[in-house]
């Protein structure tokens, strides 16, 4: 059994708590590795640590820190089959979906390795006679960051590359539903050549988020998770006068127009509803049919019932299992939640099984049409591999809809027409907008920028506002005289004073 280790100091090091919890196969069950919950004293030392590295690292000339991301980005490379692995057999990711998930970590590291010219402020000459204003921004101290379990490369490296870019020390604590990831992430970092310190790693729950939230060595909180622990970080960060990002959960629409094309439709609804069996905060869960569109939900289950859950290296597996026998259970129950309150349930995926892995989390692809915004598999983020469908009339009413949800995360539509495309990004009161996308996620010189009920915060993920939301900016005025100059400031200093 491996225990997996904290990161204190620049040391992999076992915890001394007597607190343990579980990480799966969730294709099996098995138990694969042992987390600790970090002790009281395993906490601080993180803590004091990263503040030690602080002073230390901030003087680090930016372009030698933007070296180290260089180097991280081709030792990710360079491992980068071996990490996906990894994170597919904690996740159950199937191999094609776990690469990606490595690889979109990886290009947040390329934009961090850009960190001086992101960092650059402004300068206005000649504010006043002989004095100029020039801004700067420099990090801002020890910051945190709690990750969920959906995304266990992508996410952190959303966060400690941009982070430490720009000079700020990082305090990680991943998912504990599946750490071994974000270790090898760790232990990759160290190997491109991050000092000791500048990152720390500490596993656990609740006790141990309270201490990041509370410390007042910690300048800054990113958070990425479910939507009630999303609020709860935002809440307490913030009252304990944090600066606070905190991405929560999501409900997704699509919006299909009967102009479409019908084929792209299925395909994209098909990936993006049940693709890593649901557990993506940018799953589209909600199929919304304009006029003549719902004709199409016949052959929509037609190319559901196609797919197929499976094993991480079985390549006509589709997706992988949720990641625990709670998931499977919570989805189980919505999904019968959905046909008690009237839906019609196309396609049911309860009680799936998988030859050969009969203890797997597994739930087979699942519709739903004739869903209404009353309904719990509506108004509730489900996490699984379950599509609900609506009917509007026209498009008017479909932004309505959406605009009414109390999320904002992502949404898409499926048109041929450049107006109805138009009229759609300009309304739709969500932060980030595919047009014949399914899953809009920007790549890192974009931010990633979640609206409403789902993100609490002002400065959004990676990008130009990451940088922002790791840095402060110092307002620098400054007076130099030639002789001459001091001769005609101090006559027109007195001159004004007449
Ligand atoms: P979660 O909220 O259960 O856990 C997220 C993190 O918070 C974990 O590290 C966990 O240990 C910690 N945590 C759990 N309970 C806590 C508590 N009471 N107090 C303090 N910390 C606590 O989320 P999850 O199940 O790991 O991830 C799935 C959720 O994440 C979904 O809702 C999904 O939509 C969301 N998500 C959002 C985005 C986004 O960008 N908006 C991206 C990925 C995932």
């Amino acid at each position: 059994m491996k225990n997996v280790p904290l990161y204190l100091a620049g040391e992999f090091v076992q915890s001394q708590t007597s607190d343990w919890i579980d990480v799966t196969n969730p294709a099996t069950n098995e138990v694969i590795a042992r987390a600790p919950a970090a002790t009281d004293a395993e906490m601080r030392k993180a803590i004091e640590s990263a503040a030690d590295a602080f002073r230390t690292w901030k003087e680090v000339p930016v372009s030698e820190r933007a070296r180290v991301m260089l180097r991280y980005q081709a030792l990710l490379k360079e491992h980068h089959d071996e990490i996906a692995e990894i994170l597919s057999q904690e996740t159950g990711k199937t191999f094609d979906d776990a690469k990606g998930d490595v690889w979109r970590g990886i290009e947040v590291v390329e934009h961090a390795a850009n960190v001086a010219s992101l960092m650059m402020g402004e300068t206005v000459g000649n504010v006043a006679r002989s004095v100029d204003t020039h801004s700067w921004i420099q990090p801002l101290g020890v910051c945190a960051g709690i990750t969920p379990f959906n995304f266990p490369a992508m996410i952190p490296l959303w966060m400690f590359p941009m982070a430490i870019a720009c000079g700020n020390t990082f305090i990680l604590k991943p998912s504990e539903q599946d750490p071994l990831t974000p270790m090898r992430l760790t232990e990759l970092f160290e190997e491109a050549g991050a000092p000791k310190g500048v990152l720390q790693v500490v596993h656990g729950g609740k006790e141990q988020v309270d201490v990041l939230l509370t410390d007042p060595v910690i300048k800054a909180v990113s958070f990425v998770g479910s939507v009630p622990v999303g609020r709860y970080i935002y809440e307490t960060g913030t009252r304990n006068m944090k600066r606070v990002q905190s991405f929560a959960g999501a409900k997704n629409h699509m919006v299909i127009m009967p102009d479409a094309d019908k084929q792209q439709v299925l395909n994209a609804l098909v990936g993006a509803s049940v693709g890593a069996a649901g557990q993506r905060c940018m799953a589209i869960s909600v199929a919304v049919f304009v006029g003549e569109a719902q004709s199409w939900i016949p052959e929509l289950k037609e190319a559901m019932t196609k797919v197929r859950p499976g094993a991480w290296n079985d390549s006509g597996a589709s997706y992988g299992p949720v990641i625990s026998p709670k998931a499977r259970e919570r989805v189980e129950s919505l999904i019968a939640t959905g046909e008690a309150q009237g839906a019609n349930l196309l396609l049911d995926g309860r009680g799936c099984t998988v030859d050969g892995l009969p203890d797997g989390n597994w739930i087979g692809p699942t519709l739903f049409s004739g869903v209404t915004t009353e309904m719990n598999i509506y108004n509730e983020e489900i996490f699984g591999p379950v599509l609900a469908c609506m009917e509007e009339a026209n498009l008017e009413d479909a932004i309505s809809l959406i605009n009414k949800s109390p999320y904002g995360n992502g949404v898409s539509i499926f048109t041929s027409s450049g107006g109805a495309a138009r009229k759609f990004q300009h309304e739709i009161e969500v932060g980030q907008v595919g047009v014949n996308i399914p899953i809009p996620v920007p790549l890192p010189f974009f931010s990633f920028t979640g609206w409403k009920g789902s993100f609490y915060g002002d400065q959004h993920a990676y990008g130009k506002q990451a940088v922002r939301f790791y840095t402060e900016t110092k307002t620098v005025t400054s007076r130099w005289f030639s002789s001459e100059a001091t001769a005609e400031a101090e006559a027109n200093f007195s001159i004004q004073l007449r």
